[in-house]
């Protein structure tokens, strides 16, 4: 059977970095988009030594006309793509009467316009078919509310949205293409160590405080790793998950049940 090929937005570190490596591992061609080449590149000589062929595209997701060159050019090099895993983003908020009109856009862009930008490519160049998967990285923050993380809770709840609309109609339409949503907690991450900072300034403690109060909000007392939310996508990926779609699962500790 020919290899499957993925491409993973927000590939460079953190989750992406661990969903592009499982995948690898699950027999997957990928491709690996994200600004920071560098970081690109570090990974795919990983991934590499595992036996994968890995294409590299440094591309700004917000920006609609470099995400349509990227994605002929991924399709260009492997002929088609089985999987798409939207997972670039970016955190941000504050007290909302204080944001800046800057950070809103820049927030609902980089998690929500990009993902419209990057799913809409591929569906027009990416040549999927029945068994192909678009999974987009949520967040629990796309159900409820997050305390001053408006701008950001409001880009994840767009994207929930988008996906159980999508989900539904791509189903309807007989594609045989799944379209679900992952919806992590709190993840051990560099975004999760920017989002300790800007709690122990918002609660006025240390950022050890800040950890330990984060922990004790999460049923299972701990941060989720990185690959518990790689092996849920890789679930999402295989024949067994044929039935599942227009869905937002949670990888969380407990932290959200709904
Ligand atoms: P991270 O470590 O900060 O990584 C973010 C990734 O997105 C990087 O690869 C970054 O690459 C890429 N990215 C950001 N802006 C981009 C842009 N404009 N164009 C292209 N790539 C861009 O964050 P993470 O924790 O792994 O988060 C990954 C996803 O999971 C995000 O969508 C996040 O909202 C979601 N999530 C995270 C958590 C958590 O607790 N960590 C919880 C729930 C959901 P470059 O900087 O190289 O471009």
């Amino acid at each position: 059977m020919a290899k499957k090929t993925a491409l993973i937005t927000g590939a460079s570190r953190g989750i992406g970095a661990a969903i592009s490596l499982r995948l690898a591992e699950e027999g997957m061609n990928c491709v690996l988009v994200a600004r920071e080449q560098a970081a690109l590149q570090t990974l795919a000589n990983k991934l590499s030594e595992k036996g994968c062929e890995v294409l590299t595209i440094s591309c700004d997701v917000t920006d609609e006309h470099a995400v349509n060159g990227m994605v002929k050019q991924a399709v260009e090099h492997f002929g088609r793509i089985d999987v798409l895993v939207n997972c670039a983003g970016r955190g941000g908020g504050g007290i909302t009467q204080n944001l800046s009109t800057d950070l809103w856009r820049d927030v609902i862009n980089t998690n929500l316009n990009s993902m419209f930008y990057v799913t809409h490519a591929v569906l027009n160049h990416g040549k999927m078919s029945a068994g192909s998967n678009i999974i987009n990285i949520a967040s629990t923050g796309g159900k409820q509310g997050v305390i001053h993380g408006a701008p950001y809770s409001a880009s994840k709840h767009g994207m929930v949205g988008f996906t159980k609309a999508l989900g539904l109609e791509l189903a309807r339409n007989g594609s045989g293409i799944t379209v679900n949503a992952v919806c992590p907690g709190f993840v051990e991450t560099d975004m999760a160590k920017q989002v300790r900072t800007n709690y122990a300034r918002l609660w006025q403690v240390d950022e050890a405080e800040a950890k330990r109060c984060i922990e004790e909000r999460v049923p299972i007392g701990r941060y989720i790793e990185p690959d518990e939310v790689a092996a849920m996508v890789a679930y999402l990926t295989s024949p067994l998950a044929k039935g599942v779609t227009a869905q937002a699962l949670n990888v969380c500790g407990g932290l959200g049940n709904y």
